[in-house]
């Protein structure tokens, strides 16, 4: 299985994992500050924060943002994502149940159905939600009012939001992979709550090799802790790290199966690119936006691959 994907009971373990604080969120220091400067700045004046977009690839620490906005701005969290949200009335019914300061976020924002999106935009512009009462000729438009409240939007793929959607973001912030110091300091302060000691150096081991991602970071721990417990440690030790990353196929560079067979197939039957993103899905049986959102961010920010406008190419193996 795909590390960035999620299986139910490992969602239930990230869960639980979650960093609970500003304290407990590591990295990512220009955004974090940024953002307290804007919450802070809103509470005075007695206002939401502005509507704010998260993007970056899957793991980095979006939703748990979001979280952490809800909490600081005093107001409750409502989930909601861009697939699950097909109608314009499913987004009417969580908009009309919003309280003043509460946070909705929309995880994959640009998979929004265009009328639903546009159903967003008085929303976010004047806190209203226009309902059509009626069809045809005697159709008409009643508009209510929504109380303050802040919108934060999700995306990993910046590029497919329409200009409209982007420009009444008040606040855009890109996430960045994590340094392995950042994810080492993540991965101690979980294993703590998974009652297991880890040294620095060897929670960096893991770190390396966690593609810069705190949810690849901490599902590796989770492999580790299992062969650790096998071995009756309390404390992990790197040959743990070593034999549960084995089982996991996953190599010194953080690379796994996915990865390797990506450059495999682009270097031997494609020889380096250039080549376009679909023949290589075909030829991978892998969707194209897995390719594009989960595999190739971390590719190129190896330099092992690049994207140019005549497709893929192989930049070395
Ligand atoms: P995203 O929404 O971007 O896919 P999540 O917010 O679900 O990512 O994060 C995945 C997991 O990684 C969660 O358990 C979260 O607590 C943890 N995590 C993400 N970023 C950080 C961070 N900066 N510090 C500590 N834990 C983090």
């Amino acid at each position: 299985m795909k590390l960035d994907s999620t299986a139910p009971e490992e969602e239930q373990l990230i869960i639980s994992l979650r960093a609970k604080s500003w304290e407990d969120f590591y990295g990512q220091k220009q955004v974090t500050k940024s953002l307290m400067v804007a919450i802070k700045a809103a509470q005075q004046r007695q206002e939401a924060l502005e509507h704010t977009l998260l993007y970056g690839p899957p793991g980095l620490g979006k939703t748990t943002l979001s979280h952490l906005i809800a909490k600081e701005s005093g107001g409750s969290l409502h989930l909601a994502s861009g697939n699950a949200l097909s109608k314009v009335g499913d987004l009417a019914a969580i908009l009309s149940n919003l309280q003043p300061m509460d946070v909705l976020f929309i995880d994959e924002i640009h998979r929004l159905p265009r009328a639903v999106e546009e159903t967003l935009y008085p929303a976010m512009e004047d806190f209203a939600l226009d309902i059509v009462l009626g069809k045809g000729a005697g159709a008409r438009v009643v508009r209510i009012d929504l109380p303050p409240f802040t919108l934060v939007g999700a995306t990993t793929r910046y590029g497919a939001l329409s200009a409209p959607l982007r420009d009444r973001f008040g606040l855009t912030h890109r996430l960045q992979y994590y340094t392995p110091d950042d994810l080492s300091v993540i991965l101690q302060t979980a294993a703590g709550k998974l009652s297991m000691q880890i040294d620095s150096d060897t929670a960096v081991v893991i770190a390396r090799r966690s593609r810069g991602t705190p949810r690849v970071a901490l599902k590796l721990l989770k492999r580790v802790r299992d062969v650790a417990q096998l071995d009756g440690a309390q404390e992990i030790q790197p040959r743990h790290v070593d034999e549960a990353l084995k089982l996991q196929q996953v190599d010194q560079e953080g690379l796994d199966e996915h990865d390797r067979r990506y450059l495999k197939v682009l270097s031997q039957e494609f020889h380096g690119g250039p080549v376009g993103l679909q023949t290589l899905s075909a030829a991978l049986s892998e969707d194209i936006s897995t390719l594009e959102e989960v595999v190739e961010p971390y590719l190129i920010q190896l330099g092992k691959i690049k994207r140019t406008p005549r497709g893929r190419v192989l930049v070395n193996l």
